[in-house]
């Protein structure tokens, strides 16, 4: 196994990754910003080095900071977590180029990947089902773009290349706004990623989002752990995920599953990754690939007991993975609640200082969160606290587990989202389940 290995982030997340290390017989070093020094996560680890400020473009996304971190600690192995450099291909390569174990895909994989263009294009390759839409960058010619998209058909959403976190994309609904729409978006995608590349899909109205969690070792195993639906969302942002996902058979689980499994088998893939599809009227549509864990992956770990974390750690340290496809098993369902720091009405964020915690239990209560009593949430990052997780035997009993515990939790002292989450518990068509992307949306009268 792995001597040591450095967690590249902060948060719930980082905490996460230390337990499932902490299992395994794993050395720990955090690495951690200035305002940072109180983490939970950096006062459990074996050791911790600053590395910078607040500011996360001197700190977490400085690649040198966290290579030197690995450096002067021995570590073997460093884990990105979700966001910063996660999905940051130059960084995987520059950590292998100085001898440590990126713990994710190869480079090559997730540059691949990180084009939402070549991922399309790699994905159709292998017989992956994707959204009807332009092949390649959209260019500049605008009445070429108009007949594209009236070919398409209204209405198209016009996508940034290397976009991410549901920023650089922009519903077109007629062709009286595609110019504007083009330039906007591309001088978007040109500051937020310092890629102007543009593409187009059909946008569809009323899909769900499902994506598929897979597994994958340097030996060519290749499984999946079935499917999530996080269809709850605001501004393309996740709030609510749920596995299994509503209405989804074992037969549609299998042949979608199969076909994620033979194109990550096809592309050498290697560790955990989440297929994204939008699925409407029976079919899916692959949206995107995260080459990473991701911040839902409980909901997965809950009905396959499958510890996602640990088959990654295994699977970086050169060993075969745990399991085999037919070893997985699905069991009840599980939901998760995004717990963020933001004003339940204007969603701005709420930094501050938490002066009273109160976490929830009981049977199939999980909680994931590096927030204590007088912690203080420091402005500078994502506003996501906590994730509640609840399993339960039926999706019934899942949900009521949740609304038990969100009526337990405490938090005083900041704003967060508890009362939007709770509504939503309480919402008639999403116990029904199978809302789609925009349920959310529409029910906080945001459109
Ligand atoms: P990001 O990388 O920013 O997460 P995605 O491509 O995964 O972007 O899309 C995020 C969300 O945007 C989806 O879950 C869905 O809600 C919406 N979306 C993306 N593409 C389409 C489309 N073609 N039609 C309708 N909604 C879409």
């Amino acid at each position: 196994m792995l001597e040591k290995v450095v967690i590249a982030n902060r948060g719930e997340i980082a905490l996460r990754i230390l337990r499932s290390c902490r299992e395994l017989g794993i050395k720990t070093v955090a690495v951690f910003s200035e305002v940072d020094r109180e983490q939970k996560h950096v006062l459990l680890a074996d050791e911790a080095v600053c590395i910078g400020p607040a500011v996360s473009t001197g700190s977490y996304l400085n690649i040198p900071a966290v290579i030197s971190a690995a450096e002067v600690t021995d570590a073997v192995a460093i884990h990105p977590g979700y966001g910063f450099l996660a999905e940051n291909a130059d960084f995987a390569e520059r950590v292998e180029e100085s001898g440590f174990i990126f713990i994710g895909p190869r480079a090559d994989t997730i540059r691949l990947m990180g084009s939402k263009i070549s991922a399309r294009e790699e994905m159709q390759k292998f017989g992956v089902p994707c959204v009807p839409g332009s092949s390649g960058d959209v260019g500049n010619d605008i009445d070429e773009i108009g007949r594209f998209a009236r070919e398409l058909g209204y209405p198209v959403i016009i996508k940034a290349a290397a976009g991410g976190g549901g920023r650089g994309m922009r519903v077109v609904r007629s062709e009286a706004n595609m110019r504007n729409a083009i330039a906007v978006t591309r001088a978007e995608a040109a500051a937020a990623f310092g890629d102007d590349t543009l593409y187009m899909e059909k946008f569809l109205e009323h899909p769900r989002h499902i994506e598929l969690q897979i597994l994958a070792d340097e030996s060519g195993n290749v499984i999946h752990l079935g499917e999530r639906d996080c269809s709850m969302q605001r501004r393309h942002q996740k709030v609510m995920e749920e596995a299994p996902a509503p209405g989804i058979t074992e037969d549609m689980r299998k042949k979608i599953g199969d076909t994620c499994v033979r194109a990550c088998k096809a592309m050498g893939y290697r560790g955990a990754g989440t297929v994204e599809f939008l699925y409407e009227d029976g079919e899916f549509y692959f949206i995107e690939m995260n080459t990473r864990i991701q911040v839902e992956h409980p909901v997965t770990e809950m009905v396959t007991g499958v510890d996602i974390v640990k088959e990654q750690l295994r699977v970086a340290a050169g060993e075969a993975l745990s399991y085999r496809q037919q070893d997985v098993r699905f069991r009840g369902h599980a939901l998760e609640c995004r717990i963020q720091a933001e004003d339940p009405d204007t969603f701005m964020p709420s930094p501050g200082q938490i002066n009273r915690f109160h976490q929830p239990g009981g049977p199939g209560i999980r909680m994931e969160t590096h927030i204590y009593d007088g912690y203080r949430i420091p402005p500078h990052y994502d506003s996501m606290i906590a994730k509640l997780i609840a399993h339960g035997e039926t999706r019934e009993l899942a949900l009521a587990r949740m609304s038990t515990a969100l009526s337990e939790l405490v938090i005083e002292g900041i704003k967060t989202n508890i009362p939007v989450l709770q509504r939503l518990l309480d919402d008639a068509a999403f116990i029904a389940g199978g809302t789609d992307i925009h349920y959310l949306e529409n029910k906080l009268g945001l459109k």
